[in-house]
Order: C-alpha cells, then sequence, then structure tokens
C-alpha cells in the first residue's frame, strides 16, 4: 500500500533527499490555461456571470452570490450545538495563541537627530477563501477570520463554494462559523472565479480586497500565482502533506492513525514516515492494512498512500532523518523519538511541528490553538503559516532632523530641539490649544479698537515699561476673585504666561527646576533653551500628583523651582489647596520657589492659590488671559507674588517688553471682564456633554476641571485617530501620551461635530 525508500548508507543532499521523496505531480501550468478565461469573465463581468460559473462548475445555481443575512443567522440557529460548542473552544484557543502575536511599535534612533519607526498596520479589506471540495472546514473559518480580526483589518469578506444538497449556498457549518464570528459579508462562489472576485472586486456586488488568503485546490492556486500582484496572497496551498519523524520509541497505531489523518484528505495528499525502526516500519505497514480498511474514506486513502508522494523511508540515525525531513520542508511535521523536544528544535524547515505522541496533526487542524493554513509543497523553506502577521505590513518611518550647518554657532543642547509647533491648519472645529471657543463680542471689540486708537497717537514713544495700570488692575481682578488684597507690586504681567515662565528660570534656574509630567510641555523645554537643568518626578497612571512621593523628589533634589500645573495641562486634574499648602512647606525648606501654573484656574471649583502667598511667601502663582479670558490673541498673562519675587522680574525682562497696544487692550478686557468669563459657565456645561458622549461611546475620559479632556480606550494609535478627526474638519490634540488624544471644549457646534467624527471613526 505504500512504497518503502532505504536512504541508510546514502547520505545525500539536501536536493538528493527532495527527489528521492517527490510530491505528487501538480499541473500548475494546465490550470493557470484553464482558469484564464474564468478570470477574464470575472474582470469584465456581473453577477450573471457568477451565477453561470456557479452552475458549470458547482452544479447549482445559488439564488444569489451574496449569501444573505437570513440564511447566516438560519445557519447559526440550526447549528448542532454540540459542534458549535467544539467550534466556540477551537476560536477561544485559536484567539490565545493568536493574540500573542501582535506585534509593538520599534523605533531605532539612527544617528543623533534621525530615527526610524515601524508599525504595523493592518490591510484594510480582505477575502478569506474557506474551501468547500472533499470536506467541509468551518475550522478554516476560524483559521482565517480570528488571525484577521486580531490585527484589526476593518473589512473582512469570505468566499465559499455553492452547494448543491444546500440549494446553492455555502455549506452551512461554513455559514454558522462565519456568523459565529460576526462575519456578515459571504458570497456563495468557489474556485478560480472566487480569488477573481475579490482581486476585481465587482461593481455593486462586492469591493475590490488587498488581500485573499485561504486554502484552496489547484485552480485556487493557479488563480492566486495568476492574480498575485492584483491582489495580495498569503501562499498558492497545495495538497496536504503530513511527515513524520519516528524512532523505535514510537507506537505503530498512532503513527498510523496520523499518516491516514493527512492521507483521507486527498487522493494526492502526501503521507510520508521516516525512521531508524525497521520494527516500527514493519508495525506501521500492518497497522495501516487493518485500519484503512475500516476507515470511511479507505479508497481514497488508500490511493494516497499508494502515490509517489508517500513513502516509508528508513534511515541510519535521527541526524540523517533530521536532514531528511528538513530537506523535505513537510507542511505538517511530528516527531516521534525518545527526545522528540530535543530533536524538534533542530528542525528549521516545516510549516508547523507537532511534538511527542499527544500533540497529532489531528489536534492542530481543530483545536491546538495554532494556525492550520501553512505552507506545502516544500515552501515551508521560505514562508510560514498564517498569522495575525499575514494582515499586518511594516510601515517605516522615517524621521530626520534638520543638520545645522557648522557655521552656525549654534548652542549645543539646542541642536536636537524642534520648534513649538502645535499644527497652525484650517480646520472647521479647532479644538486643539485650549483656547475659549467664543470671540469678543462686537462692543468689546470696539472699545479695545478705540482704546488702541487714542494708543496710537503716542507710539512714537515706548511704553510704560512697568505696565503699572494694567498690574494695578490684574491685582484688583485677583482681589475681587480671591477675597485677597494684592497691589501691583504683587503682579508681574508679560507676553503670555510663557515669558512668564522663561523670566522665572531666568532669575531663579541656578539649582535647577523639577516638575512632574505628563503636564505641560514647555516648562521643560523653555527650561532647556535657558540652560536651567529639568528634572521629572512623574504621575501616579491616573495622572493625580502622589503628593507624599513629590514631596520626597523635593528634599531629595532641593530644586530651585518645582512646577506644578493645577488643573494640569493635558491631564485635566486638579490639586487640592491643602496639598498645595503641603508642597510650599517642602519647598521653602530647600529654599526653593514653588510656581503654581494656574493657567485653567477659573474652570475649577477650587481655591486658587494666591490665597496661600501671604503666609508662604516662596508661592508664585501664575495665570494668563489666554483660557478663561477668551484673550489667546492679545498675549497676557501675568503672575502673582510676594514682592521680591516680582522685584527679581525687572533684572531679567527686556526694556519695554509689554507693548502699549498690549497693555491697552488688556485693561479693556479687564473692564469686560463679566462678558468674557461668562463663557466659563457654559464650557463647563459643555465639558460634561462631551465627557458623557464619549464614555456613552465606551471610550474613558479622565476627570477634568480644566476647559479640555483627554480620552483613551480607542483601539488604535492616537496619531491615526487625530488625522481621520482632521479629514473630517476637527482639529484637537495628540499630546504624545500613549493611547490618548487631548481635546478642547469648543461650542456646541464644534463639539458635536468632534463627537459626530469621532463616532465615524470609530464606528468604521
Ligand atoms: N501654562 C499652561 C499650563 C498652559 O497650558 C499654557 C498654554 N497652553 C500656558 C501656560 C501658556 O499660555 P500663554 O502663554 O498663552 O499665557
Amino acid at each position: 500500500m505504500i512504497r518503502s525508500l532505504d536512504l541508510r548508507g546514502k547520505a545525500l543532499t539536501k536536493v538528493g533527499y527532495q527527489k528521492a521523496i517527490p510530491r505528487a505531480k501538480l499541473d500548475i501550468a494546465a490550470a493557470l490555461v484553464a482558469i484564464e478565461p474564468i478570470l477574464q469573465k470575472v474582470k469584465s463581468g456581473t453577477e450573471a456571470d457568477l451565477l453561470q460559473l456557479a452552475e458549470e462548475f458547482d452544479g447549482v445555481r445559488p439564488p444569489s452570490i451574496r449569501v444573505p443575512q437570513s440564511a447566516l443567522d438560519k445557519a447559526l440557529a440550526d447549528l448542532d450545538p454540540k459542534i458549535r460548542a467544539a467550534l466556540e473552544l477551537s476560536a477561544e484557543r485559536i484567539r490565545k495563541v493568536h493574540n500573542d502575536q501582535t506585534r509593538g511599535v520599534t523605533t531605532t534612533k539612527v544617528v543623533d537627530g534621525g530615527v526610524v519607526t515601524e508599525r504595523w498596520i493592518p490591510v484594510d479589506r480582505v477575502g478569506l477563501y474557506v474551501p468547500g471540495g472533499r470536506a467541509v472546514y468551518p475550522s478554516s473559518v476560524l483559521m482565517n477570520v480570528i488571525p484577521a480580526q486580531i490585527a484589526k483589518v476593518s473589512s473582512i469578506a469570505v468566499a465559499s463554494p455553492p452547494q448543491k444538497e444546500f440549494g446553492g449556498l455555502p455549506h452551512p457549518t461554513i455559514l454558522a462559523a462565519c456568523a459565529l464570528l460576526g462575519i456578515t459579508e459571504v458570497y456563495a462562489v468557489g474556485g478560480a472565479q472566487a480569488i477573481a472576485l475579490f482581486a476585481y472586486g465587482m461593481d455593486g456586488l462586492c469591493e475590490k480586497c488587498d488581500l485573499v488568503t485561504g486554502p484552496g485546490n489547484i485552480y485556487v492556486a493557479a488563480a492566486k500565482r495568476a492574480l498575485r500582484g492584483v491582489i495580495g496572497i498569503d501562499s498558492e496551498a497545495g495538497p496536504t502533506e503530513i511527515a513524520i519523524l519516528a524512532d523505535e520509541s514510537a507506537r505503530a497505531g498512532d503513527v498510523a492513525a496520523d499518516l491516514i489523518s493527512q492521507a483521507e484528505h486527498d487522493v494526492i495528499a502526501a503521507a510520508v514516515l521516516v525512521t531508524t525502526s525497521e520494527k516500527l516500519a514493519a508495525d506501521v505497514v500492518k497497522e495501516l492494512e487493518v485500519r484503512v480498511a475500516k476507515t470511511k474514506h479507505s479508497a481514497r486513502i488508500r490511493e494516497a498512500l499508494s502515490g509517489i508522494q508517500s513513502a516509508i523511508v528508513m534511515v541510519d540515525s535521527i541526524a540523517q532523518g533530521l536532514d531528511v525531513v528538513n530537506a523535505y520542508a513537510a507542511e505538517h511535521l511530528e516527531i516521534q523519538t525518545q527526545n522528540a523536544a530535543q530533536d524538534a528544535l533542530k528542525i528549521r524547515n516545516a510549516g508547523a511541528v507537532f511534538i511527542g505522541r499527544f500533540s497529532p496533526v489531528s489536534l492542530g487542524d481543530y483545536s491546538a490553538g495554532s494556525n492550520h493554513v501553512l505552507p506545502t509543497g516544500g515552501c515551508a523553506c521560505h514562508s510560514s503559516g498564517l498569522s495575525v502577521q499575514t494582515f499586518l505590513r511594516g510601515l517605516h518611518y522615517i524621521e530626520y532632523e534638520k543638520k545645522w550647518p557648522l557655521w552656525l554657532p549654534l548652542r549645543d543642547e539646542l541642536t536636537s530641539l524642534s520648534p513649538y509647533g502645535a499644527p497652525q491648519v484650517p480646520a472647521e472645529a479647532t479644538l486643539n490649544t485650549n483656547e475659549n471657543p467664543y470671540a469678543p463680542s462686537p462692543e468689546l471689540a470696539q472699545a479695545i479698537a478705540d482704546r488702541v486708537h487714542r494708543v496710537a497717537t503716542t507710539l512714537n514713544r515706548y511704553p510704560d515699561r512697568d505696565a503699572t495700570v494694567l498690574r494695578t488692575s490684574l491685582g484688583k481682578f485677583i482681589n475681587t476673585l480671591s477675597g485677597t488684597n494684592f497691589t501691583a507690586d504683587s503682579i508681574w504681567a508679560a507676553n503670555g504666561s510663557n515669558e512668564i515662565i522663561q523670566s522665572l528660570f531666568m532669575a531663579f534656574g541656578d539649582r535647577g527646576a523639577l516638575g512632574f509630567t505628563p503636564s505641560y510641555s514647555m516648562h521643560p523645554l523653555i527650561a532647556k533653551v535657558v540652560g536651567v537643568t529639568w528634572q521629572d518626578g512623574g504621575r501616579r497612571a491616573d495622572f493625580t500628583l502622589d503628593t507624599a512621593k513629590a514631596i520626597t523628589e523635593i528634599s531629595g533634589k532641593k530644586p530651585a523651582l518645582t512646577f506644578v500645573t493645577t488643573p494640569n495641562n493635558p491631564t485635566g486634574t486638579l490639586l487640592k489647596i491643602g496639598e498645595i499648602e503641603e508642597l510650599a512647606k517642602a519647598t521653602a525648606q530647600v529654599s526653593g520657589l514653588l510656581v503654581i501654573d494656574e493657567a485653567y484656574a477659573e474652570f475649577s471649583k477650587e481655591i486658587s492659590a494666591v490665597a496661600l502667598i501671604e503666609k508662604y511667601p516662596n508661592v508664585v502663582v501664575i495665570r494668563t488671559m489666554s483660557k478663561a479670558f477668551a484673550f489667546a490673541g492679545a498675549r497676557v498673562g501675568y503672575l502673582v507674588a510676594n514682592p521680591d519675587v516680582v522685584d527679581a522680574m525687572f533684572l531679567v525682562r527686556l526694556p519695554y517688553h509689554l507693548s502699549a497696544i498690549t497693555q491697552a487692550a488688556a485693561e479693556v478686557a479687564l473692564e469686560y471682564q463679566a462678558e468674557l468669563l461668562g463663557t466659563v459657565a457654559t464650557l463647563i456645561d459643555s465639558r460634561a456633554k462631551v465627557i458623557a458622549d464619549l464614555e456613552s461611546m465606551g471610550l474613558t475620559v479622565a476627570p477634568s476641571s480644566a476647559n479640555f479632556i483627554i480620552f483613551s480606550g480607542f483601539n488604535v494609535e492616537p496619531a491615526q485617530i487625530w488625522r481621520q478627526l482632521l479629514d473630517r474638519g476637527v482639529l484637537i490634540r495628540d499630546v504624545g501620551l500613549l493611547g490618548h488624544l487631548r481635546m478642547t471644549i469648543g461650542n456646541e457646534a464644534e463639539n458635536q461635530k468632534f463627537i459626530g467624527a469621532l463616532k465615524e471613526i470609530l464606528q468604521k
């Protein structure tokens, strides 16, 4: 029934072994000729052509090529509960194994300022082929669909041949397996025409796919070869094959059963036993006789075993046996030797390796968790089986920075920096830089214009370099909010709070600065530009500040400046006044300043840290008119502090740093404070609505006391969502926090646009 081949004493080359154990003859060239008219027909054809091809090749005319959802639902409802349980168990195991196959992002710094990042991006749309043929393989549905789903392929179609017995639908178990996995796009089409349908698409029926995977007969393989390039393919799966490397420790019954299990698939399936044991060889022959006779498909098995492609091969040693099976590169290789696990490590070429008597190939066919779509015909020497990786492409992102010319005496620490650059691109909803979305009223705009007009008549003169009027108004404003008694001596004003931050570093940077990231990214950047050492204390995983840990950091590092942002940007998290007081004490102990950046204070209910200044002269509070005050374009920031701190600011400010126009505009804005701050309550309400909307979409939003929120819980990279939102006219901010995006609360229309666009993206 099965030929024997004695290779003992004949150490051959790899090619020599391959010639000694050939595969069954497959006339791919003839198949290519046979399928050519089919491919042409599908390329320029319609559904009617597919129906006619089904009649011709499958002997049945399906009611429609697209399988209706009702048929999928019915197949699942009618599925034998035992088969359903088996499929579910297999699916769970396949998922387990394939979940571990996802690859992370790798970032390689090639040279200073030159980085290459590789990200794994799923193919957009795949077509999965599930053969009909001599047997039904619902397991092939699982083996194809699950890796594609884990790779996050967004569009998955399945094709399987129409069956005469089922009125032209694919086999009900295959439909049930599709339904079980949530696949809704299924076509009753088989053979070369299925591959052509995926490769070319068909107007009104099926969108073109980027990749097709799955096993099939010789015509499927030929179609894949002919269309590769038009569509990506996994491999040209040929007839199945098993090789078993065994010694005298193997059990003849097990070996025979496993040879039969693959021979049963096809008359040209290959079953090869490579052994050192004459006794085993003889016993296996006996076992085959007995078992084949008793098996349902005995004629098919007999033909497969007696073909040129099947053999019992005698070798001198396991070492020679390993050479033989490595040369053969079987789709399935079983190792049934004394030291199976060690011998398995010497295998280089095989689709999958099954170790020991309790790991038969049939386990891998269904529910080992491994994939059963494997390279055949010796292709295992260059290809692997189907995996999550099949559905991903490694994209390289190349990012080299400007190389500064040598003639330019740029400071060393600046060469690796890039300029601040929140994208300033046109969008219908600009929600990226935490501005107030409500523009000044026409009355306020007119009042500013009038005041600026007055100032314009004196622009030949320098402005009030101490900005006394403005500082007095700012002091009064703070006093109204916080019940304090500050005069201009405790206030410093500049072009945005960024300039205030820079001045603080210039005046007090000697012993370095400490901050707690993620926080406002300009704190460390401005420090670097000014030449101040920055150290990071970090935050908890939920972005709150661990004050006890912060105090330990302060005592240990003794920084001149400790920066705390509250509400924090970009996380929205808040610090209680009591906690700030603890930090004030700790910083005082090391003779350092505690800088509280309150850029977003108006949006929170917490008391301002200005209340601590009288008791703790080392507390410095930074505020801005850019956010709640809706005055970002004017560039006005200020600090509130002990007058000694303000005196130090005079040392580092540039002469006449705040223009007469800025001072005039800010004074008017302060007169209109009721109007400008009037939008704060609206924004707080809108914040609650946006958070509720995002949560109802299953996303996670960090609690926020600011006019922005950060959210997470989406499965793709933030940059991808950011881009897709921008494509829909919504600009938000990718702050570089793993898995998170930040969105500034806008007006009602902008928020709705954001939510609508995000829903659309996440549902895709
Ligand atoms: N501090 C924090 C925490 C900020 O988020 C910002 C701006 N995003 C600033 C300071 C600087 O604002 P400006 O210079 O506009 O006052």
